[in-house]
C-alpha cells in the first residue's frame, strides 16, 4: 500500500482529504488524517460573535462529520515530522510512516510575541477575536460596555483573513450605532501597513470607508509593547496610543511542530513553491492553506483554490509525472461593511482587486470593490457553502485561477 498522510483537519486538510479519497484507488492507497482536536471551527464566523450576530453554536461542528468512512483518523498532536525518514511522531507516541505528506496545520495567534500583551488586562480590556475563547469573551464584554476608546490593532503581517480587522471596525461602527452609543465610542484602526489594506486600489477604497464611518486610521504603526498599567500601546519608535479597550490581531504563526521539524521560516510557515504547492525542500511533501509561506492571503477561499491545484498536481506526482498545474495566488473575499452591506474583492499574486462584476461578467450578482446588499448576502451564504460544499471537497462554479472577465482595469 502507498501511504498518504495529511496533517491538520481544518479547512484545507479536510477539503483535500475529501477530494483525494474519492479518486485514489483504495486497493493501492492508505490515507491517514491527523489532528489534535475533535471540533471544527468555522473561523470566518468568529467575526460576528462579538456583535451578537452569531454565537458559539453557530460556528462549531464535529470534525468527524466531514471525514469519509474509508480513511484512517488519528486524533493526536503532531510532535515532529522527520522528513529524512518519511515519518511523523505524535504526542500519543505513535509513529506514522508516509510516502507522501500534505501539511495543512494552519496558522495560530501568538500574543506572547508582543511584550506586555498578555498582562492582567488580557480578556478584561485587551481582547482578540481569532479564537473561540477570545471572541466569546469579547461578546460578553461588549454587551456591558458603555463606551470609550476602542483600538483595533494589527501587530504584524501576515495574518489570517487580512480584511477581518477592517470588517471588525465596520461592524463595531454598526453595532454601537444600533445600541445608540456610537457617539460615546471612539473607534481607531491602527495598522503597520501604509494604509487600510495591503493592495493600493483596495486600500484607497477601504480607507474612504473608514473615513466615512468616522473611524480614525493610524498607518505605519509597528507595535513594540503594551503598557497595561497605563492602558496604551507603544510603537518601536516610541509613539503611544491610549486605549480603553484594545482588540489586537496578534502575530500569526505556523504550528510549533513545524519549527521542531526544521521545516519552517522565522514565523514557522513552510517554504512552499508558489505555483505547484510542493515543499521547497522535499519532493514528497506538499503544503496547503495557512501553513504555507506564500504571499497569497491566508483565507479559506484561497485554501479552496489551492486544493483544486494540489489535487491535480498530487495525482500527477503519484503517477510519476511532474506537477503541471500552477496556482496564481487567487483570493476572493467578502468584506462585511455593516448595516447589511458588503464589499467583494477578487485578486491574485499579480493583479490587485479591481472594480466590476462577479462571477458573471456584467451580471454579477456580486459587485467588485463596491458596497452592496448582495455582497452581504454572499458573505452570509458563505457559511452554508463552507459546511456543505467547501469542506466536502465539492466543485464550486468559480475558477481556481483568477479570471479578468467582468473586471474593469
Ligand atoms: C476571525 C477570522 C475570520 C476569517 N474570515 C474569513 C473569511 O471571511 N473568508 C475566508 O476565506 N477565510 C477567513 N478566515 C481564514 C480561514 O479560516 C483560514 O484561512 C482557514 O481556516 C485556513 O485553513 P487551514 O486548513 O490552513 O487552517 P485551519 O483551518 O486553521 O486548520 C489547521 C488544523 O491543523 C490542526 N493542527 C495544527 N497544529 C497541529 C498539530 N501539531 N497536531 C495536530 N493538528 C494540528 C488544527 O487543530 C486545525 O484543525 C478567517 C479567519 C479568522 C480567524
Amino acid at each position: 500500500m502507498r501511504k498518504l498522510v495529511i496533517l491538520g483537519a481544518g479547512t484545507a486538510g479536510t477539503m483535500m482529504l475529501n477530494k483525494l479519497s474519492g479518486t485514489l484507488d483504495r486497493s493501492e492507497w492508505q490515507i491517514t488524517i491527523i489532528d489534535q482536536h475533535e471540533t471544527h471551527y468555522y473561523q470566518p464566523g468568529f467575526l460576528f460573535i462579538p456583535f451578537g450576530i452569531y454565537s458559539r453554536k453557530d460556528v462549531v461542528k464535529p470534525k468527524r462529520d466531514f471525514f469519509p468512512s474509508n480513511v484512517t483518523v488519528v486524533m493526536s498532536a503532531v510532535e515532529k515530522i522527520e522528513p529524512e525518514k518519511n515519518r511523523v511522531l505524535l504526542a500519543n507516541k505513535a509513529v506514522v510512516q508516509y510516502d507522501y505528506l500534505i501539511i495543512a496545520t494552519g496558522a495560530k495567534i501568538v500574543p506572547e510575541q508582543t511584550e506586555g500583551m498578555k498582562n492582567g488586562l488580557w480578556y478584561k480590556n485587551i481582547f482578540e477575536f481569532y479564537t473561540i475563547e477570545g471572541t466569546c469573551a469579547l461578546a460578553e464584554f461588549f454587551k456591558r460596555w458603555q463606551g470609550g476608546r476602542l483600538i483595533i490593532n494589527i501587530v504584524e503581517m501576515p495574518i489570517k483573513c487580512p480584511v477581518a480587522p477592517l470588517e471588525f471596525a465596520f461592524l463595531a461602527d454598526w453595532y454601537f450605532t444600533e445600541r445608540g452609543i456610537r457617539d460615546k465610542v471612539d473607534i481607531q484602526f491602527v495598522t503597520p501597513l501604509p494604509g487600510a489594506f495591503t493592495k493600493p486600489r483596495a486600500s484607497a477604497v477601504l480607507g474612504d470607508f473608514l473615513n466615512k464611518k468616522n473611524i480614525n486610521l493610524t498607518a505605519e504603526f509597528s507595535i513594540g509593547r503594551v503598557n497595561g498599567a497605563e492602558k496604551k500601546i507603544i510603537s518601536w519608535d516610541e509613539n503611544e496610543i491610549p486605549f480603553d479597550v484594545l482588540v489586537s490581531i496578534p502575530t500569526n504563526m505556523g504550528d510549533d511542530s513545524i519549527a521542531r521539524s526544521g521545516l519552517g521560516d522565522e514565523l514557522n510557515f513552510v517554504p512552499t513553491d508558489k505555483k505547484t504547492l510542493r515543499s521547497e525542500q522535499y519532493e514528497n511533501i506538499f503544503v496547503l492553506g495557512d501553513a504555507t509561506n506564500l504571499p497569497s492571503s491566508k483565507a479559506g477561499s484561497v485554501a479552496h483554490f489551492q486544493s483544486d491545484i494540489l489535487y491535480e498536481n498530487f495525482l500527477s506526482v503519484a503517477e510519476g509525472r511532474e506537477p503541471h498545474e500552477e496556482f496564481d495566488g487567487h483570493a476572493n473575499c467578502f468584506i462585511e461593511s455593516g448595516f447589511g452591506k458588503g464589499i467583494l474583492i477578487d485578486f491574485n499574486y499579480d493583479t490587485e482587486p479591481l472594480p466590476g462584476k462577479f462571477p458573471l461578467p456584467g451580471v454579477g450578482p456580486f459587485s467588485l470593490l463596491e458596497e452592496t446588499k448582495m455582497n452581504h448576502y454572499g458573505k452570509i451564504m458563505f457559511r452554508w457553502m463552507y459546511w456543505n460544499y467547501l469542506l466536502k471537497g465539492r466543485e464550486l462554479p468559480i475558477e481556481s485561477n483568477m479570471t479578468m472577465a467582468g473586471k474593469r482595469a
